[in-house]
């Protein structure tokens, strides 16, 4: 035998029947989707770097020290796998002209891709939801997809999620503020990390999204970015704020929420859990007015989140909400090998009228004995056993037998007509 491989540290597989809980989600999420007109939008996996070199801001984690890039052995060309959704969703919308038309709702589901420390909730391939309403200045649509990330935890029934928001206001005045807080962190270089000094003066709103604890008193005492907020800026965040009022949403202002990429202006959001530890930013997002230009596109303006999830998984199975199973309606039990051309018309013309149900597969040497065959039929959690023994297939007849408390008693069955019985095996 060669020697096994394994796949790469910190990209996991996704087995049964830990896939079923995301198949469920992943339906929570269409659903959610159809309910708020957002259309799905599926990009490629990988993008040319300078996409999002451009897009997220040369001084970030993702592009200083994140991204899996690689060149292209044919032509040279500089490729990253994507690390976010967003660059790539608003570089689409742009080579389309997707904007032409009006304002677009769109949403994605998929694979990301960042190098960063594997531990709890945090992985080198995870996967992302994302939003992204395109065309929209208003308020009301920071507000709209705020709101249906938490109607996503309604559907799924998660409580332990809070939504704390902030204003970066607009460029010029975040560079007001820029300006006062490389006084205030020079006036205290002292206190600051090696990571926090070589940022002082490429990003320093960075620095207060610190994860170190030794930093925390130097950053709570930092000039406030809310202070430096325009009439207009200001306007925006109340409308916001009304809105979430409005719907009885709580939330809490975080001045030091400033998010990872730079592309974000006016709101900024997360929704956060304490039951995840470290890693408790389930949702993230805000309003990127400037990005579509950035990436050379017509000036508009934009909103969105991202969700991991990974973490939203981990959450559900810490809070204990129940999966619903995947389970069929029946197993077919085969007790010889004569019977398994039967057994298969059987199964094609149940599963044609909807039902779910499983063969049993045979061996090289046929199916094996009754009793292997029941215990499967008992583990695949199927309802009901139809047994195509030869007694039964001699009358024409097939036995649906029960396996679960509570089922209907055993009954024979017409082969020829299951359109008859379908429903009885139905949940
Ligand atoms: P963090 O502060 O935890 O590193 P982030 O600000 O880098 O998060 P975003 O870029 O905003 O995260 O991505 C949106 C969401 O994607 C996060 O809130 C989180 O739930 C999830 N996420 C981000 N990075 C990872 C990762 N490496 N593994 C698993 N989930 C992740
Ligand atoms: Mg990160």
């Amino acid at each position: 035998m060669s020697e096994k491989l394994q796949a790469v540290k910190g990209m996991n597989d996704l087995l049964p029947p830990d896939s079923a809980r995301w198949e469920w989600f992943e339906g929570c999420v269409r659903a959610l989707m159809q309910r708020y007109g957002y259309a799905n939008i599926r990009t490629p996996i990988v993008e040319p770097t300078p996409l999002f070199v451009r897009g997220l801001g040369e001084v970030t984690d993702i592009v200083e020290k994140e991204m899996y890039s690689f060149e292209d052995k044919m032509n040279g060309d500089r490729l990253t796998l994507r690390p976010e959704g967003t660059a790539g969703v608003v570089r689409a919308v742009v080579q389309h002209n997707l904007l032409y038309e009006g304002p677009k709702r769109l949403f994605y589901i998929g694979p990301m891709f960042r190098h960063e420390r594997p531990q709890k909730g945090r992985y080198r391939q995870f996967h992302q939801v994302g939003v992204e309403a395109l065309g929209f200045a208003g308020p009301d649509v920071d507000a709209e997809v705020i709101l249906m990330a938490r109607s996503l935890w309604r559907d799924l029934g998660l409580t332990d999620v809070r939504l704390e928001i902030n204003s970066l206001g607009q460029p010029e005045e975040r560079k007001a503020h820029r300006a006062a807080l490389i006084v205030h962190f020079e006036a205290h270089a002292d206190l600051l990390d090696e990571e926090a000094r070589r940022r002082l003066h490429s990003n320093p709103l960075r620095i207060l999204d610190t994860k170190n604890p030794a930093m925390q008193a130097v950053v709570e005492a930092a000039p406030k970015l809310m202070d430096f907020l325009g009439e207009a800026s200001l306007k925006h965040f109340d409308a916001v704020r009304a809105v979430l009022d409005a719907v009885g949403q709580p939330y809490r202002i975080n001045p030091r929420l400033v998010r990872g990429m730079d592309y974000y202006n006016l709101t900024v959001f997360e929704w956060v859990t304490d039951r995840l530890g470290a890693q408790g930013t389930v949702c993230g997002g805000g309003r990127y007015d400037g990005l579509i230009e950035q990436i050379g596109g017509k000036p508009a303006p934009a909103v969105g989140w991202g969700l991991g999830i990974e973490r939203v998984l981990a959450l559900l199975e810490d809070s204990g909400v129940p999966v619903p199973a995947q389970v069929p309606d029946a197993y077919a039990v085969v007790p010889d090998a004569a019977a398994l051309a039967t057994a298969t018309v059987t199964a094609e013309a149940l599963r044609a009228l909807g039902r779910k149900i499983v063969l049993h597969g045979a061996g090289k040497d046929g199916p094996g004995s009754m009793k292997s065959q029941f215990k499967k039929a008992d583990a695949s959690g199927a309802r009901y056993a139809l047994v195509f023994g030869a007694d039964e297939l001699a009358q024409g007849m097939v036995a649906v037998k029960p396996l679960r408390e509570g089922g209907r008693s055993q009954a024979l069955r017409p082969l020829a007509d299951v359109a008859r019985w379908a429903a009885e095996i139905s949940d």
